[in-house]
C-alpha cells in the first residue's frame, strides 16, 4: 500500500488535537517514522500550535509527545489482538456449545 504524504499531511492538527483514532493514529506514526520531510512538517505543525495554546495548554516537547502517543498506540493495539482472540474463542466456545446441542 502507498501511502500518500498529502492524505498524511491532512490528518497532522488533528494528531496533535489528539482527535484521530487508532487505526489513522498508527498508519501517520508508521509514515512519518519513514518520511524525513513528513518528519519535519509534523513538528513544525506542532511547534506552532504548542506555541498559539501555550498559556492555556501543557504541551510535550515533539520528540516526547511522539514518544507518548507510540507507546499508548502499542498498548491498544495489544489490547485489540487480546480481544479480537477473546472475540475467537468465545466465538468458538458458542459454535461448540451450539453443535453439542445439535449433535447429542
Ligand atoms: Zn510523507
Amino acid at each position: 500500500m502507498i501511502i500518500d504524504c498529502r492524505d498524511q499531511r491532512t490528518y497532522f492538527t488533528d494528531f496533535i488535537n489528539g482527535e484521530l483514532d487508532y487505526r489513522k493514529t498508527k498508519a501517520l506514526l508508521n509514515h512519518v517514522s519513514g518520511c524525513a520531510a513528513c518528519s519535519a512538517d509534523l513538528k513544525s505543525r506542532y511547534l506552532f500550535i504548542s506555541g498559539m495554546r501555550a498559556g492555556t495548554e501543557a504541551f510535550p516537547e515533539y520528540e516526547k509527545m511522539i514518544a507518548q502517543v507510540t507507546s499508548k498506540c502499542r498498548k491498544e493495539g495489544i489490547l485489540r489482538t487480546l480481544y479480537g482472540m477473546a472475540g475467537v474463542v468465545i466465538l468458538f466456545m458458542i459454535f461448540y456449545f451450539l453443535s453439542g446441542l445439535i449433535f447429542i
